[in-house]
């Protein structure tokens, strides 16, 4: 069911390596302004499904509509699946921003820089403005103060806010995080897991994949639940960790020693 809520529609998707398949159909609405906490055990596809989502991968087969956008590839009335030309993928995913576990940080420029860089060289702005814009982002995330720092300079919590800073002076409409959190020690988690909080509170369009699932249960619109390359659960966090909860869940959350999930699984 597509609704105009829906951000990115999936339909199908399938991925494959060589000859093993790891995304086995999957289909997923997401909200628009909502956040959505992809969890699961380490290998169910969630990075394949992210970057499928960000066309880093491209999918084996299947669909994905990025504000009823198709994002790669079309479907003809007949069924065919092609291939859409550079420009139109270009601009669908110029849309979504993505945030990555390693920060990916430039280590010779400093915070601003990095904001700024692929405004100057991909989106041709002045540097004056672009710094502006920069500027603008790295208050967003509380950085302000930082700006001329080089990442060497800056700790671990810092260097993936000034990530989240870059990939928001783009101004994109949805984005991605994959595990942002999973590098950093566990003092500084708080600071990064606190942006994306408030991110989703000024309404972007927000899929995370996370390992803390005490911030998935309590900032999550969605819980998606992934469990070897399928959709197992989809629903809001009190539905899927509350009462009847799936036993294959509560095995992953077993898994887990996050305050959270163990708070989660206390009897009540
Ligand atoms: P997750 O992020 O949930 O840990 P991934 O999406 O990284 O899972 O991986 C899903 C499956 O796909 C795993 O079995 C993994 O080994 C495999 N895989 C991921 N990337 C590649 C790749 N580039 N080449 C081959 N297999 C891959
Ligand atoms: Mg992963």
């Amino acid at each position: 069911m597509t609704s105009n809520a829906s951000a990115i529609s999936i339909r199908h998707l399938c991925k494959s390596y060589g000859k093993t398949e790891v995304l086995h159909g999957i289909d997923l609405e997401i909200t628009r302004g909502a956040t959505t906490c992809l969890i699961g055990p380490s290998g169910s596809g969630k990075s394949t499904l992210l970057r499928c989502i960000a066309f880093l991968e491209e999918a084996t087969s299947g669909t994905i509509l990025v504000n009823a956008q198709p994002l790669g590839f079309e479907e003809t009335p007949d069924g065919k699946r092609i291939r859409l030309p550079a420009h139109s993928i270009r601009k669908v995913r110029q849309g979504i921003g993505m945030v990555f576990q390693q920060f990916n940080l430039w280590p010779h420029m400093t915070a601003l820089g990095n904001v700024t860089e692929a405004l100057v060289t991909v989106k041709g702005l002045p540097r004056a403005e672009a710094e502006g814009r920069g500027m603008a982002q790295l208050r967003r995330v509380g950085l302000e103060a930082r700006a001329k720092h080089y990442p060497s300079e800056l700790s671990g919590g810092q260097q993936q806010r000034v990530a989240i800073a870059r990939a928001l002076a783009l101004e994109p409409k949805i984005l991605l995080f994959d595990e942002p959190t999973a590098s950093l020690d566990p003092e500084l988690t708080g600071e990064v897991l606190n942006v994306m909080r408030d991110l989703g509170g000024e309404g972007m369009t927000m899929v995370i994949v996370t390992h803390e699932i005490g911030f998935a249960a309590t900032v999550g619109d969605r819980i998606v639940f992934l469990d070897h390359g399928r959709v197992l659960l989809n629903g809001a966090p009190t539905d899927l960790f509350g009462g009847s909860r799936h036993p294959r869940l509560t095995q992953f959350l077993e898994t887990y020693l996050d305050r959270g999930a163990a708070m989660l699984l206390k009897p009540s």
